[in-house]
């Protein structure tokens, strides 16, 4: 065909803008690998249009965590939370685009997957709030502090999205 990629001068052909490469991190928790679940959880986020700039599965420790969950420390759940998100491995994987961290949590739904929504990701693949299948960052500021426990800055792919003109206006 006549579209080799030196010939796409008709996309934007230079980086998209700031606002356009909001980034955030989702785990796909141990539940949802033993589950079978992954590829339905990275399906939605394609299909919705965000951008994939980093992925790996692995096998997180407690020193991670203690820094992920920061936060909770102190709570009475956390001992169980520790050892649910340690008893396998697990999907890192940070998602770019227009308002993604906030369309992303409206994706994952309520933290207690029995109130969540049907139509989010654990409103229909999760009950119960112990084992909720995935995890997403709650704010732009959390979203940067998360991927840097989770990646290597050179584990992050920049790359130039095709399709960009016809997801974006
Ligand atoms: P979210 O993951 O929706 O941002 P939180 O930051 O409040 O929610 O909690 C982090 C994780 O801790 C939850 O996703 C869930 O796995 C676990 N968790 C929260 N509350 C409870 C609870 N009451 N019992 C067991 N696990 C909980």
């Amino acid at each position: 065909g006549t579209h080799s990629p030196g010939t796409r001068t008709w996309l934007c052909g230079v980086l998209a803008p700031p606002e356009l490469q909001e980034k955030t991190l989702v785990l796909v928790k141990p539940d949802a690998v033993q589950r079978r679940l992954v590829g339905n959880v990275i399906q939605r986020f394609e299909r919705r249009g965000f951008k994939l700039v980093a992925m790996k599965l692995l096998q997180a420790d407690q020193g991670l965590l203690d820094k992920h969950y920061q936060q909770l420390r102190q709570k009475p759940f956390y001992p169980a939370l520790l050892a649910y998100m340690t008893s396998g491995p697990l999907v890192a994987m940070v998602w770019e685009g227009y308002n993604v961290v906030r369309s992303t949590r409206a994706m994952v739904g309520d933290t207690d997957s029995a109130a969540a929504a049907a139509g989010t990701i654990r409103g229909d693949f999760s009950m119960h709030v112990s084992r909720n299948v995935v995890h997403a960052s709650d704010s732009v500021e959390t979203a940067r502090r998360e991927i840097g426990f989770w990646f290597q800055r050179d584990e992050l792919v920049a790359w130039e999205s095709g399709d960009q003109d016809y997801t974006y206006g």
